[in-house]
């Protein structure tokens, strides 16, 4: 099992700063994240929304904000050149346990990836974005049912005409009936991807399900969307699921949707037959495991100590969204500070004898090793 000094669940922006403060004090650091991509609220929930209050950038998108964080941590979280992963930053899986180990901690994955830490820093904000569902509970576990997370999409809205898939592995949807359920920027964004498909992904008809013909999306988006179904390449059905047709009377992995069964906005029931449901309502955040560890917690947030942001378990700290103390706000430079303090507290329980001082990063040439820049 690997190990390391210290083990952050959250690579939103506060996690990842995370990192590079206690790489900079010289600290071995893993950080996990349930989403495929680094960067929190910040990529899945604001791209492309300026931020115009973080210290010295006068202007900045979540998207650029994430990747000048990244490239700020990333000598402590670097790029391996061979795969062009990131081999200590595991994302695409949900912390799920924290136990106490060997004087330290254990956290085990989602992935069945587990390691052994002697600190932990929680940085989960509001929690791990999941996939917001239909609120069906026939279609859990239906095998031809998807979600697939937004920072996928990101890039394929329209604008250069050039034909894109899916993901990195383009779906085989060849000849089916994929029914795009949604009616967000997400939505859109999948039912443009899957119209744009080579023709040996793309499905032989696509349909756009939603409560009623008004999207919440950018206008391009819109645009192009009212296009195809003007056009008869996209059918737009209007409904709100009830429930499911599926192969097997059983609902679970192994039964698969027929058909979703619908109220239409007449009142009236009728079946949309389908081969590929793919639910695109965007992401909401859930604390879910995090309220088993035995944190001291209050109203969804966990209580800290302001000098050292630990938690009330010994060696688990918590920085950014998910903390709470008197005057508490939830914003990017709090958490910032937050998680300096934290690697600095952090530091000193590692190394008591040898408590780290406070370096400057223009002057120290410990920092400029640790930086791998020349002074
Ligand atoms: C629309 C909008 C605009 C905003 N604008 C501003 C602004 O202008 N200025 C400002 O200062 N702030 C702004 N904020 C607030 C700012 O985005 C948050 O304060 C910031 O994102 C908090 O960072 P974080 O790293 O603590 O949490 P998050 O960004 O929420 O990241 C937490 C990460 O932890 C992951 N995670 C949680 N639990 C687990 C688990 N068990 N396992 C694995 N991963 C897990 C989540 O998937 C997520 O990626 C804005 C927020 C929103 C929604």
């Amino acid at each position: 099992m690997p190990q390391t000094d210290a083990l952050v669940i959250g690579a939103g922006p506060v996690g990842l700063f995370q990192a590079f403060q206690l790489g900079l004090l010289g600290l071995k650091v893993e950080v996990v994240d349930v989403l495929p991509q680094a960067g929190g609220q910040c990529m899945a929930l604001y791209p492309d929304k300026p931020i115009y209050d973080v210290p010295g950038v006068p202007r900045c998108t979540g998207r650029e904000l994430t990747s000048l964080l990244l490239e700020q941590a990333s000598p402590f979280l670097p790029i391996d050149g061979a795969t062009g992963q990131r081999p200590n930053l595991h994302l695409g899986q949900q912390v799920e346990s924290l136990t106490q180990a060997d004087g330290g901690w254990q956290v085990t994955t989602s992935t069945g990836w587990a390691c052994q830490a002697r600190a932990v820093v929680i940085a989960a904000g509001a929690g791990a974005f999941v996939p917001r569902g239909l609120g069906v509970a026939a279609l859990d576990g239906a095998s031809n049912l998807s979600h697939q997370l937004p920072g996928e999409f990101v890039a394929e809205l329209p604008g250069d005409g050039r034909e894109r898939h899916l993901g990195a592995t383009p779906p085989d949807w060849a000849g089916q009936h994929l029914v795009v359920a949604g009616g967000g920027d997400e939505a859109l964004a999948a039912v443009l991807s899957a119209s744009r498909a080579a023709p040996a992904h793309r499905p032989a008809r696509i349909t756009l399900l939603h409560r009623r013909d008004a999207f919440q999306a950018e206008p391009e988006a819109e645009a192009a969307v009212r296009a195809l179904i003007q056009s008869g390449d996209v059918q737009l059905v209007l409904g709100v699921p009830q429930g499911a047709r599926l192969t097997r009377a059983s609902t679970g992995p192994g039964s698969s949707i027929e058909a979703l069964q619908l109220l239409g906005a007449d009142g009236l029931p009728f079946d949309l037959p389908l081969d590929h449901l793919l639910v695109r309502l965007g992401l909401s955040p859930k604390l879910g495991p995090l309220t088993q560890w035995g944190l001291d917690l209050e109203r969804k947030q966990v209580r800290v100590d302001t000098a050292t942001f630990e938690t009330s378990l010994a060696g688990v700290h918590a920085v950014g969204d998910i903390n709470t103390y008197p005057g508490k706000k939830r914003l990017l430079l709090c958490g910032f500070h937050e998680a300096t303090l934290a690697a600095h507290a952090i530091a000193t329980a590692l190394h008591p004898d040898t408590p780290p001082h406070l370096l400057y990063t223009t002057t120290s040439p410990v920092l400029h090793q640790r930086l791998g820049v020349k002074g």
